[in-house]
């Protein structure tokens, strides 16, 4: 099996990322990664502890073009962001972006994460979902599937982050036919754009789930539309650079997967490549 030695999702310390840039790349050429694409979280007007400050942003491109030189020719270094469905960065500013919804937006133009505080959810789910889980995840899922039929990301991140708060609070049944319609219905949806799918190991890395985002019904669609997928940990903390990449090799070769996509090793080529996972 060929290992896929590449991670297209990398947080640093420009947002909450524990390890600064520079040592993720050198841990990371170290490893004998071919590629790594940077995605600090894009830029908010709220939440500030967990995204680059947006008067950080011309320093956080500045830096990664710097490691990209610094690395030519040896490592492929890419300039991307993970950019929020509330973000208000500009995603033409980077090579590519990953598109993701952590937030809800409450009436009063405050926001609440999805991943976040598990009571919070709860209590938004209460109060602005009438206690109906699976209302909150329709609402998830509608606005997830405009935001990237919309702008066209070339990843889709964590598609059901959803499930890491439903793990604690149990809000709705996910094998449930009626939860299973709502998710395939918006990949459906996504699948449209061509961007590739995301298998976000993150949540096995940080100890908070036992399987990746998407759930195996979900990637097993996927793969019967002949659509393309990509391995990333979601890295924040350069130990866990690879984590939960085997088990996910695993979970796809077990669904039929022969290959995924990852971040080209050689731009002048293009901007993505396949590896084969047999
Ligand atoms: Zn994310
Ligand atoms: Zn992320």
């Amino acid at each position: 099996m060929e290992k896929i030695l590449s991670c297209a999702h990398v947080h640093t310390t420009f947002c909450d990322g524990k390890t600064p840039a520079e040592e993720m790349a050198r841990k990371a050429y170290e490893m004998g990664f071919v590629s790594l694409g940077f995605t600090s979280h894009a830029a908010q007007t709220f939440d500030p502890g967990y995204c680059i400050e947006p008067s950080r942003e011309k320093d956080y491109i500045k830096e990664i073009r710097n490691i990209q030189k610094e690395y030519e020719g040896r490592m492929a270094v890419y300039l991307g962001i993970e950019r929020d469905l509330y973000s208000c960065s500009n995603p033409s500013d980077f090579e590519y972006f990953i598109a993701s919804v952590h937030y809800f937006e409450k009436p009063d133009k405050t926001y609440i994460g999805i991943d976040a505080e598990a009571s919070d959810l709860q209590k938004y789910v209460y109060e602005y979902c009438g206690g109906d889980g699976l209302e909150m995840a329709k609402r998830y899922f509608s606005l997830f599937t405009e935001y990237v039929t919309e702008s066209r990301p070339a990843i889709i991140g964590h598609f059901d982050l959803v499930r890491k708060n439903n793990s604690i609070l149990k809000l709705y049944d996910e094998n449930s036919k009626v939860y299973r319609n709502m998710a395939l219905e918006s990949l459906r949806a996504m699948s449209e754009t061509n961007a590739l799918l995301e298998v976000n190991t993150g949540g096995i890395a940080r100890g908070y789930m036992t399987s990746p985002y998407p759930a195996d019904f979900l990637l097993k669609e996927w793969k019967a539309w002949g659509k393309e997928v990509i391995v990333n940990s979601d890295c924040h903390n350069v130990s866990l650079l690879d984590a939960g990449f085997k088990q996910a090799e695993e979970i796809l070769l077990s669904l039929g997967y022969d290959h995924v996509v990852r971040l080209s090793s050689d731009p002048q080529k293009g901007m993505w490549e396949r590896v084969a996972l047999k």
